[in-house]
């Protein structure tokens, strides 16, 4: 049985989401501290895992003061308002670039139409919009007290999207970076021991310079863990930086080689997860493991954003 709830240590919960119905892809971080605090909700339908875990950890819905999103993805913010429902006393933390959007999420819906089509009522619906009062707004470098003892740090992240933050967590000297510094593909990798990080580059602020500038900051904070948007914390940080290091131009070759020879996002992915299997092959991991599923879901994504990125910057 796949585990739902993971006891991350330093007043630390994560509970899966279930994001696309799969195990490890999706968590909501719960930071008990005085003010108990959420990060990430991931898309509407992952708030019934969220209740459930926090009935597990017995915490009241009521007793939750802060509900952060890194950003306003659906995958990371989408069920922020219909948790609401439940977290009746909490407010939602933003970047500013992205309040107006949970506000109004109508602009949201139409651009997650465009990447997901015909999955997206499967996998988002609905999306509720959050009262202005309901929302708090979080500039680069502002910070956020969880008790007398503990102040969140938020970090403007841009790379990934605009309306992306990190938040700096001293007790755990950790940080939350949603998308920002890419994907961990540690749990589902968990019976081979090996580590994985891929970037994000999704559609459609995918931006290489802001996403290295951005992991260069994280970097320069020091930090012993990074606790990812995808998925579960990593204590491994020198290869997270290393890994996205690597792996982030290749991302951006790949479709400056499709561009020059007339191939489409489609023949990105392809070639991006031949990439990575190649790199995985020295490792014994048999082709049918299930990290391919996630990794082939990803990369379709990523190949857009990176066409997105390209057709941009022709203009
Ligand atoms: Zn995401």
């Amino acid at each position: 049985m796949t585990k739902k709830i993971f006891d991350l240590g330093n007043r630390i919960h994560l509970i899966d989401g279930f994001d696309l119905g799969l195990p490890y892809r999706t968590g909501t971080y719960v930071i008990q501290d005085e003010k108990i605090t959420i990060v990430e909700t991931g898309p509407s339908l992952s708030v019934p895992h969220i209740l459930n875990g926090l009935q597990e950890l017995n915490i009241d819905p009521k007793d939750i003061s802060y509900i952060i999103v890194t950003h306003i993805h659906l995958d990371h913010s989408g069920g922020a308002g219909l948790l609401l429902n439940d977290c009746t006393n909490a407010k939602v933390v933003v970047h500013p670039k992205g309040a107006r959007h949970l506000i109004d999420p109508s602009r949201l819906i139409l651009g997650a139409k465009a990447v997901y089509g015909d999955d997206f009522e499967k996998f988002f619906d609905p999306i509720l919009p959050i009262s202005e009062e309901k929302i708090i707004i979080k500039e680069d470098l502002e910070t956020l007290a969880l008790s007398e003892t503990c102040e969140l740090t938020f970090y403007d992240t841009p790379g990934h999207s605009d309306h992306h933050f990190s938040i700096y967590d001293p007790v755990s000297n950790g940080i939350f970076t949603g998308d920002t510094i890419g994907v961990n593909y540690n749990q589902v990798l968990e019976d081979t021991g090996i580590q994985l990080y891929l970037p994000s580059t999704s559609p459609n602020q995918f931006k290489p310079d802001a996403m290295l500038a951005s992991l260069e900051r994280i970097h320069a904070l020091n930090v012993d863990c990074v606790y990812f948007g995808h998925f579960n914390v990593s204590r491994d940080v020198e290869e997270v930086y290393k890994q996205i290091k690597t792996w982030l131009p290749l991302f951006v070759e790949v479709g400056k080689k499709a561009e020059e020879t007339g191939k489409d996002h489609h023949w990105i992915a392809e070639q991006l997860v031949l990439a990575v299997r190649e790199d995985l092959r020295g490792s014994d991991i048999p082709d049918t493991h299930p990290v391919f599923e996630f990794i082939k879901l990803d990369t379709s994504v990523c190949a857009m954003g990176i066409v997105d990125y390209l057709n941009k910057k022709k203009r």
